[in-house]
């Protein structure tokens, strides 16, 4: 036990115990968990996380996916806490504001895509994808057409946990529990070739998926379509990233009905592409763009919804009260952790590290396409995912028990001290952006040796 802990009586299994006790914790079978124990996890540093064993664990995967400057900068600390000593808390309800919430703001309409300069706050990505719902739906009230109310989204899209965000999201599970999804939403196919593109090539089949939208359209009838919401690569679906022939055809299908466009950059969102926004990668300009994440790299709840001109001209012109807000939308200290964020983002050149360093990831991940159990490896940016397979190159045969696999190898990477996430049976990771040369090639050799470690163990149990 390293230095850092022998401060602290309590044991792993005691903390372990209490945790069983008393939490119910997100997207876990908390049940099967108890009976296993949960990793507590008790420091960040960098790239690196500690363990109540005092393991270190390179995070692959940012936390879930937010924490772009790395873990444990006292600058963040320090900003929050000067903060909190002149105003913790107030609203930005009934006609009153505060300066944390006047420079993010302004500083968000800086930093995003130019015809994006207004911001409503929110405290995740689930509540800015529930504001989403309101705003879409209400733009279209204050323009005359009540009838245009459906949003179309896709299989397999996650858009948040809320009743809202579920409901966007196409998740079956989550729609399974609870009733889900709310009236007025569609779904159409996502763009995910490895698994659902069949025969066609993936530009073919990207053409093929984009066109899905505008069959859609038709069928529900243009003049009910209020918008289309998408993840510019979906993330916990699994690291879907589009064929390259996707992105344009809808958004000429877009243009073409006169629907709003929202682009989800809760995970894309703040350099994790290799540019500020996924928007800027893919050429959208979308009217509504949800963040969370990456905004504050974790370090304290916020979110927002980024409007365009068109969207905002309306509600600030034409719109009168917007029945809607949260008590902590724009929250002063999650604004100044927000705002020490981003000064760090743009003074260190955080995003351009990651485009600098993104070609050397790809490098080392896309080399693990060669594993006998790897049917496909993807990247892009600082998003990757490894499809594992029992009967290489073949596509179609899945093993069995879907996600068994998976959780598998995901339990291997803990173990050789890489975080990475398990989607079904693919491996994802996504990376702090200030992940260095010597990391990725950590990252790389530790997941190879989780391959190894779960090739193993499937031939000795007679799978492959
Ligand atoms: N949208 C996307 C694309 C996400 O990935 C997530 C979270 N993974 C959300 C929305 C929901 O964000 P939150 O968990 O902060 O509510």
């Amino acid at each position: 036990m390293s230095e850092a802990f022998s401060n602290d009586p309590e044991t792993t299994a005691a903390l372990q115990r209490r945790d069983a006790a008393h939490h119910i914790h997100p997207f876990t079978d908390t049940g099967a968990l108890n009976a296993e124990g949960s990793r507590v996890i008790v420091g960040g540093d960098g790239c690196w996380i500690t363990d109540s064993d005092g393991n270190r664990l390179l995070d692959g995967m940012s936390g879930l996916w937010c924490v772009q400057i790395g873990h444990g900068r006292r600058e963040i600390a320090d900003a929050v806490h000067r903060q909190m000593s002149d105003l913790s808390y107030y609203n930005t309800f009934f006609k009153t504001t505060h300066k944390p919430a006047i420079d993010l703001a302004e500083k968000l309409a800086r930093i995003a895509p130019s015809h994006l300069n207004h911001v409503f706050f929110t405290g995740s990505g689930s509540e800015s994808n529930d504001t989403v719902i309101r705003m879409v739906r209400t733009y279209w009230d204050l323009k005359g057409k009540p009838e245009k109310k459906t949003i179309i989204s896709r299989w397999n899209a996650y858009h948040g946990s809320t009743i809202g965000g579920a409901s966007l999201g196409g998740m079956r599970a989550m729609h399974g529990q609870g009733g889900l999804p709310i009236p007025g939403i569609a779904f159409v196919p996502q763009p995910y070739w490895f698994g659902e593109g069949g025969e066609l090539d993936p530009d073919a089949f990207g053409v093929w998926a984009a066109r899905e939208l505008a069959h859609a359209i038709e069928a529900h009838g243009p003049e009910k379509i209020a918008a289309f919401i998408a993840e510019p690569i979906q993330g916990a679906g699994g690291v879907i990233i589009p064929p390259e022939t996707y992105w344009p055809e809808i958004k000429q299908i877009c243009d073409r009905y006169d629907i709003l466009l929202v682009v989800d950059e809760v995970i894309t969102g703040f350099g994790r592409l290799g540019k500020w926004f996924g928007s800027e990668v893919f050429g959208l300009k979308p009217d509504l763009m949800p963040i969370a994440k990456g905004l504050s790299s974790g370090y304290l709840p916020i979110g927002g919804v980024m409007v365009s001109d068109r969207v905002a001209d309306t509600f600030i012109e034409e719109g009168g009260e917007f029945f809607h807000g949260f008590t902590y939308s724009g929250h002063p200290a999650c604004c100044a952790a927000a705002l020490e964020n981003l000064r760090i983002l743009e003074e260190e050149g955080v995003v351009e590290r990651a485009a600098d360093i993104a070609p050397y990831l790809a490098e080392r991940w896309l080399a693990l396409g060669d594993h006998p159990l790897v049917g496909e490896a993807r990247i892009k940016g600082l998003m990757g995912a490894l499809e594992l397979v029992p009967a290489k190159p073949s596509r179609s045969i899945r093993f069995d028990n879907e996600g068994e696999v998976g959780t598998m190898c995901r339990d291997f990477s803990l173990r050789n001290g890489l975080v990475m996430r398990a989607v079904r049976d693919s491996m994802i990771i996504a990376p702090p952006l200030v992940i260095t040369r010597e990391e990725v090639d950590e990252l790389a050799t530790r997941a190879r040796k989780t391959l190894d470690d779960t090739l193993d163990k499937l031939q000795r149990d007679g799978r492959m």
